[in-house]
């Protein structure tokens, strides 16, 4: 199988070329614009095999994206690329609405027209698989504001998304089911809660907390960080994906979680333990703990019921979220050179230097 990926070169979809190179048979084409979001240097092992392939494209790009479908002929298209940072969304979604929804409109046009073409087997077993967020469904009720029962997020639960980053996944997964309605384009929807792990951009809560750590500077929690997320482990998000574009019906959608609800503040505590545990020094880094002003219009609990995905398609996590975390701060530990190039910004301009000469 050919899969074609979106933001390979992110957080979860170079945890996808992983999976896929390292566990299976198949190519993979990485169609990746390379955002200071996207970083090559994830996938150094990877790119050496020769079913792995890359094309530098941006997803807003419909004649690029057409002469990548037109030379690999893929079997399917998992789209991973996208603006992902809530914060950045809120400073300036202009870009959010251009990548998430202008991209994922041309993405699902490139792969109609390429799909129309092919002949009536490649065609109906043809698979375009989104790749989305539970921001989409809004928040839950908090265990401080009921003493009720506590509800999850199912395939059902009404879209009321809060951010300019969690609507313009909306209006993407809406794009993507429109065009599997009106067009007969064979779709699928993931919907997937918080992800942890190695090669995460250093924005995000727990690569961010741990960097600022290392670095003796203050570990900023919104508000008073009692906000709930279901986190779930990186690689266990990538499995559950190659399950759901090898394996899920047409038009299907399945939310994926990993079972593990804890409050922000909890979870930064619990990775300055592990650096205490790890890389000890004279006083506890919980001690660099620092409120700041809430996020506007901060969610205050996500929480996924999975159950549809472990029934039809037999997925499960396998890390817990103690030895996922314990993983992830012993891969940044070991690794502060790749965080050192994200951060500084060297890594980009090696890109501009390098890559931009040899396109
Ligand atoms: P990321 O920000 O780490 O990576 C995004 C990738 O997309 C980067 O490689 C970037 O270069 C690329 N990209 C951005 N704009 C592009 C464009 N116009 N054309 C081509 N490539 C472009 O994001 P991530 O955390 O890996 O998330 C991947 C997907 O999974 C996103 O769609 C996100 O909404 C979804 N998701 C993320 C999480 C999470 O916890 N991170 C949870 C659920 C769903």
């Amino acid at each position: 199988m050919k899969i074609l990926i979106t933001g390979g070169a992110g957080f979860i979809g170079s945890a996808v070329v992983r999976h896929i190179i390292n566990h299976t048979n198949d190519e993979v084409i990485n169609v990746d614009k390379l955002t200071y979001a996207g970083n090559l240097e994830s996938l150094k092992a990877e790119s050496q095999n020769a079913r792995y392939n890359f094309r530098k494209v941006d997803i807003c790009d419909g004649v690029a994206l057409l002469n990548v479908f037109n030379e690999f002929q893929p079997d399917a298209v998992m789209h991973l690329a996208a603006e992902s940072h809530v914060d950045r969304s809120i400073t300036g979604p202009s870009e959010f609405v251009q990548t998430n929804v202008v991209g994922t409109y041309a993405l699902l046009e490139a792969s109609r027209q390429y799909w129309a073409a092919l002949d009536a087997d490649k065609k109906q077993a043809f698979r375009f698989h989104h790749i989305s967020t539970d921001e989409v469904y809004g928040d839950l009720p908090h265990p401080d504001e009921t003493s009720g029962e506590l509800p999850l997020f199912t395939e059902e639960t009404p879209y009321a998304p809060s951010s300019p980053y969690s609507s313009t996944k909306a209006a993407s997964d809406h794009l993507v089911r429109a065009w599997g309605r009106t067009y007969g384009l064979p779709i699928v929807v993931t919907n997937c809660s918080n992800n942890y792990g190695p090669y995460h951009f250093p924005e995000k809560l727990i690569p961010l907390i741990i960097s600022n750590a290392l670095e003796g500077k203050p570990l900023p929690i919104y508000g008073k960080g009692d906000q709930i997320r279901d986190w779930l482990y990186v690689e266990d998000h990538a499995r559950a994906l190659y399950t759901v574009v090898t394996q899920a019906k047409t038009g299907t959608t399945y939310n994926i979680g990993g079972h593990n609800e804890k409050q922000n503040l909890e979870v930064v505590h619990k990775v300055c333990e592990l650096l205490d545990e790890l890389r000890p020094k004279e006083t506890s880094y919980a001690q660099q703990i620092t409120y700041v002003a809430d996020r506007p219009g901060h969610d205050r609990r996500y929480a996924i019921d999975a159950s549809k995905i472990e029934r039809d398609l037999g997925w499960k996590p396998q890390e817990s979220f103690e030895s996922g975390l314990r993983k992830t701060v012993q891969w940044y530990l070991d690794n502060q050179q790749w965080v050192e190039h994200v951060k500084s910004g060297a890594y980009q301009n090696w890109i501009e230097q390098n890559y931009e000469k040899r396109s």
